[in-house]
Parts: C-alpha cells; sequence; structure tokens
C-alpha cells in the first residue's frame, strides 16, 4: 500500500491531462482517479474509472502503457511517468472482491433509462464485452451470442496466462454479467444464428467477432508441414513438440512476441523473430520485447523472410538483410531488401504472425467490406445495414483491447440513440 501511495502522490494532477486526452484511447479520468487513490477513496476511483471503461483489471497490466498514457505523461518527459497502468490495475483488484461493484456504479442509470429495447451482441470479446455493458447501462436488455462456452474472446485465449492471469478475466466478466445480460453459448454466426433471424428478434445488432486467421505472405514454401499460423496457435493451442526444435517467428507485434515466449515455455531449444524493420519500430511493447530477450530469445532486426525450404516439412529459412529507408509518401520507415545479403538458417517451424484477417464466412453475411478485407463500418460504427454496428478487429479497429473496448462502447452510445432508449 505505500508503494502505492507514493506512486499515486508522483502524479502532478496536470490541468491539460494529457495521459487522459491524447494518451488514452478510452479517454479515461486518470488525473481524476488518481486522486482518489491519493485520499484512500478507492471505491471512488474505481467510479471514476467506470465512467469510461468495464476493462480496469486488464487494461491496467496489458494495455501498452508506454506507447499510450504514460508515453504521454508530462512526469515522463524529465523522468519515469506516473505508473497509471499499475495503478488501475490496484483498484480493481482492491475493488474484485466487492461483489456488486458495476452494478452499483450504474444502477441508478439502468433505473433511470428502463425500456424495452434489446441488442444482440455477437461475439464475447473486449469489444462485445464492453458494448454489452454500456448499452445495459442505458436500459437495453443485451444477449450475448458467443461461439466458445466461455466469455472473453482474445484475452482467453490469446493472450497468455503470464501476461494476463485469467482469474482477471473471469473476475471481469463476472462483473459485466451482473449488469443483468443475458449469455448464449456455442452460437456461431452462419452456423448456429443468422443475421436475418437475429434482425427480426431485435432492435439492434453489433457484431464483434474478430480477425482470428493470421495472414499469409504468399512466399514459396509457406504450405511445408511446420508452418503454423499465430493467431490460430494462441487460440486453438495446437502445438506440435517442440522440444529440442528450433523455431521461427515472423513479425513483430505482441501477437510474435506471445507466440515466442509461450513456444520458449513448451520447450523449443532456439525460438528466432523475425523482424523486418528495427526494434524501435516493433509494434510489441517494449516491456514485452525485454521480457522476452531476457527468457533467452533471439531477435533477427531487419531481416526479411523470402522463401521457406524443405522437401514436405520446413527444413530451412531464407533470409535477406534490409536497410530502412524514409520514402516521401510513407509516414514510417520502409524497409528495403539488400540485394544480395540472402543467406539460410536452419529451422523445425516457422510460425507467422504478422496480423491477422477477418474469416471467409464474414464475406457472405452481406455487408460491405472495407478494400483492406474487414468490415466497413461509418463514423457511428454502423455498417452498410444500418441496424448492424460493428467493432473490434472485425471492422479493422487498431488492434489492441483498448481501442476495440473503445469501440465497443462508442458503438453501445450510438446503438442507444439510435434506438432512442432516452
Ligand atoms: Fe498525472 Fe502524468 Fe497525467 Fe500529469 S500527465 S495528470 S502527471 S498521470
Amino acid at each position: 500500500m505505500e508503494q502505492i501511495n507514493e506512486k499515486s502522490n508522483y502524479c502532478l494532477n496536470c490541468k491539460t491531462k494529457p495521459c487522459s486526452m491524447k494518451g488514452c484511447p478510452l479517454g479515461n479520468y486518470i488525473p481524476q482517479f488518481i486522486e482518489q487513490i491519493k485520499q484512500g477513496n478507492y471505491q471512488k476511483a474505481y467510479e471514476v474509472l467506470s465512467e469510461t471503461t468495464v476493462l480496469q483489471g486488464i487494461c491496467g497490466r496489458i494495455c501498452p502503457h508506454q506507447k499510450q498514457c504514460q508515453g504521454s505523461c508530462v512526469r515522463g518527459i524529465k523522468g519515469e511517468s506516473v505508473s497509471i497502468g499499475e495503478l488501475e490495475a490496484f483498484v480493481f483488484d482492491y475493488m474484485i472482491e466487492e461483489r456488486d461493484s458495476l452494478l452499483n456504479c450504474y444502477a441508478q442509470e439502468i433505473k433511470k433509462h428502463e425500456n424495452n429495447k434489446k441488442v444482440a451482441v455477437i461475439g464475447g470479446g473486449p469489444a462485445g464485452l464492453t458494448a454489452s455493458a454500456f448499452l445495459a447501462r442505458r436500459g437495453v436488455k443485451v444477449t450475448i451470442y458467443e461461439k466458445y462456452s466461455y466469455l472473453g474472446g482474445l484475452l482467453v485465449h490469446g493472450i497468455p496466462e503470464f501476461r494476463l492471469p485469467k482469474e482477471i478475466v473471469e473476475k471481469t466478466i463476472s462483473k459485466i454479467l451482473q449488469l443483468g445480460i443475458e449469455v448464449k453459448y456455442k452460437q456461431q454466426l452462419g452456423k448456429d444464428i443468422f443475421i436475418k433471424d437475429l434482425e427480426r428478434q431485435y432492435d439492434a445488432i453489433f457484431l464483434s467477432i474478430g480477425a482470428n486467421q493470421s495472414i499469409k505472405m504468399g512466399i514459396e514454401g509457406e504450405k511445408l508441414d511446420g508452418v503454423l499460423g499465430g493467431n490460430e496457435l494462441l487460440e486453438y493451442k495446437l502445438h506440435p513438440n517442440y522440444k529440442g526444435k528450433t523455431v521461427a517467428i515472423v513479425g513483430g507485434g505482441n501477437v510474435a512476441m506471445d507466440c515466442a515466449r509461450t513456444i520458449k515455455r513448451l520447450g523449443a531449444k532456439e525460438v528466432k523473430v523475425i523482424y523486418r524493420r528495427a526494434r524501435e519500430q516493433m509494434p510489441a511493447e517494449d516491456k514485452e520485447v525485454e521480457e522476452a530477450m531476457q527468457e533467452g530469445i533471439k531477435f533477427l532486426f531487419q531481416n526479411n523472410i523470402v522463401k521457406i525450404l524443405g522437401k514436405t516439412k520446413v527444413e530451412k529459412i531464407e533470409l535477406i538483410k534490409t536497410q530502412l529507408v524514409q520514402k516521401e509518401s510513407e509516414a514510417r520507415l520502409v524497409p528495403v531488401n539488400i540485394e544480395g545479403s540472402n543467406y539460410s538458417i536452419e529451422v523445425d517451424n516457422v510460425v507467422m504472425a504478422l496480423g491477422s484477417e477477418v474469416e471467409p464466412y464474414v464475406k457472405e453475411l452481406g455487408l460491405k467490406i472495407s478494400r483492406w478485407g474487414n468490415i466497413e463500418i461509418n463514423d457511428k460504427y454502423q455498417t452498410s445495414n444500418p441496424k448492424i454496428y460493428a467493432g473490434g478487429d472485425l471492422a479493422g479497429i487498431k488492434s489492441t483491447v483498448a481501442w476495440a473496448a473503445h469501440s465497443g462502447r462508442e458503438a453501445a452510445r450510438n446503438i442507444s440513440e439510435k434506438i432512442n432508449t432516452n
């Protein structure tokens, strides 16, 4: 507790609130909740946070804080920024035992807006859970349709336990469901439930089924045995036996880091991350990269994979070195292959962790698809069907939990206005 007091007292309570206004995707009232911690009023701190988020314990742990709130903190200009993530997680953990804490925060509003409107939320990941909570707060009857027998989506199967304990996800979900949300499990869109039926039953639909298929590079050898998709590995956990094996991970984001660290823990002899830009350009959070390095994972920066070699299964990969150049049309440095710098290394598995795309059946839903292959939405998160809204990765929202939650919250606000919950 002493440490928490020290950390909260370090906050300057800046008038301009850059941590909140510039840094936080959810616009959390950061100095305000920290002020409450300073006064030892942890319940009030939780209430302040719950104004804008229902994922306090999760975002407090896994957000890329240095790129978001803490990266904009005034204290960080000359030294260490305020430990905003740690303080947010502390507030949630403190309130974890208060069974109805979130319900108590929203109870008056639920009563005030009481109505007979019904919304179906398809997919119970961060966007769907947040949308459900903020719709319920407006008195809407929410039903979540979830394809698995559990809620949480990538919070459960996409983020390893060492980064986000399952207990925190479970407690978060339980607080959200206490708002009176109904859940129907093992319901897959296009198989068990259909848009046409849901349209008849509900006043609006919010789609948040993610984009869970790993992107392929289209290089030679990608179909060989031993080439794995990063997203599928984390989601279905169909890991081969890595004992004594060398595994190459292609990509520089958090999925690449999670795969590398998980595979190392599963006994791989060597794990090498191949990234075509430099460390400073990696989308993964610095802390994740640092920890991966400490765990013995090797990084081949400014290296690009050219082909995968082997008869029926992966035996080697051919790499080429890159140099980074500034092109007028591009905001960030572009990696360009250095001709003649090709070399190959022996590996047993290749994990493609370059990003993800929507599953093929999404294109059959009858909704307009954007040129990036996601469901197209307008600035109100509305799809080409005015009764259907979408958020999270499915709608091409920046793939972080906080941005997914932001899309769920804002979609809920727009849905409430459209269906007139007063
Ligand atoms: Fe506190 Fe940093 Fe936000 Fe200023 S910018 S209010 S010091 S957390």
